[in-house]
């Protein structure tokens, strides 16, 4: 039987003395009938297409439809090559790689969704960048997606990871959530760690609306990739000294689910409030329109 709650995870975990990636891959070979090196390989593949993405975002500064988005990574590669980086080389890898994917989105790019297109660059931003700055092995990487992935089931099995139902918490705030879950792993923390980490990247985006402008997959979404990416590190951080969410990781889903179903359909994925109902944003869709 699969593991739907973080609590049954945690269970799972303690009582076999192992990690999520661990308890997960059993799991997934148990439940498809496949072997461990079917389900690593397959997650490699994932890993390779992340980094494929992210050498040709890099190198891209084509526009969108709207002629808004497409050249801001360059835009920050520009910047760091004069060394204006406030934090170093980790934090300017992060905020590359994530802008370079979710812009490959936009263009219509190979990616990887995860959990959806619209926050695909998080978790990409955040394990290459990662991996490259600590020298991280194939399987660790491997280990980290799979911590990932076990997260954002579990958080499905409550909330549909989709803007049009729970607002953008459910996309990228959910992608936050399962980055900060796979780099407190990676760091070596023990499953309460992971959990906390989990917790408070995903209730300090609770209410995050979806109101993309046009409705085009472009503003906010594509910034909002690297900026919380940087935000899963924060929760990491907490995480990884000691500091714990106070309410447990469940009932933060719960609340999320919650916020979700009362927020209203006006902003989620509709584009008839927030940012997409600005005057500059109704200027621009008449002008795309015209
Ligand atoms: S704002 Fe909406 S469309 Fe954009 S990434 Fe978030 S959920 Fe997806």
């Amino acid at each position: 039987m699969s593991i739907t709650t973080f609590e049954e995870l945690k269970q799972e975990c303690l009582a076999k003395n192992k990690t999520i990636w661990e308890v997960t891959q059993e799991e997934e070979c148990l439940i498809n009938d496949v072997t461990v090196e079917n389900v690593r390989n397959e997650v490699l593949k994932h890993i390779s297409t992340m980094k494929e993405t992210i050498k040709t975002g890099m190198l891209s500064s084509e526009k969108s439809v709207s002629g808004w988005c497409g050249d801001d990574c360059q835009k920050l590669i520009t910047r760091y090559k004069s060394n204006k980086s406030l934090f170093g080389n980790l934090y300017e890898k992060i905020l590359i790689y994530a802008l370079a994917t979710s812009e490959e989105n936009l263009r219509m790019g190979r990616i990887v969704a995860c959990p959806t297109a619209g926050s695909c660059g998080i978790i990409p931003g955040v394990l290459v960048a990662y991996a490259e700055e600590y020298n991280l092995s194939d399987d660790e990487q491997i280990n980290f997606l799979i911590t990932a992935g076990k997260i954002g089931s579990i958080i499905s099995n409550k909330v549909q990871l989709a803007g049009a139902v729970a607002g953008c918490q459910a996309e990228c705030g959910v992608a936050s959530a399962m980055c900060a879950g796979a780099l407190a792993q990676t760091l070596g923390g023990n499953v309460e760690i992971v959990l906390n980490a989990v917790a408070l990247a995903m209730k300090n985006l609770l209410g995050l609306t979806c109101d993309p402008v046009c409705g085009l997959v472009e503003v906010p979404c594509i910034k909002r990739n690297p900026i919380l990416s940087i935000h899963a590190i924060s929760a990491v951080e907490l995480a990884m000294a000691g500091i714990e969410s106070k309410i447990p990781v469940d009932e933060v889903i719960d609340a999320m689910r919650q916020t979700g179903q009362l927020m209203s359909p006006m902003l989620k994925e509709s584009s008839l409030a927030g940012l997409a109902t600005t005057k500059t944003a109704i200027n621009l869709k008449e002008k795309m329109f015209k």
